[in-house]
């Protein structure tokens, strides 16, 4: 979400005119709606993420096996 300074607020991307900047003062916040643009890209499936479904998956699968022990 970019933030105006001169406004003190956030403003929705869509909120923004065709070039990104602020409709209520004219501040160029196209440089920040593409960072987040990015940043939202980049973080859409976390290493973590996964790393946590891999080990839910071993214990669920060792939890099964000692079933069975
Ligand atoms: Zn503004």
């Amino acid at each position: 979400m970019p933030w105006c300074e001169p406004c003190a607020r956030y403003h929705a991307p869509s909120a923004l005119d065709s070039e990104g900047r602020c409709p209520s003062c004219g501040s160029d916040l196209s440089e920040q709606t593409e960072r987040a643009r990015n940043a939202l890209a980049e973080e859409r499936t976390p290493w973590h993420f996964k790393l946590l479904v891999v080990a839910l998956i071993v214990y669920l699968v060792w939890r099964f096996v000692e079933l069975f022990a």
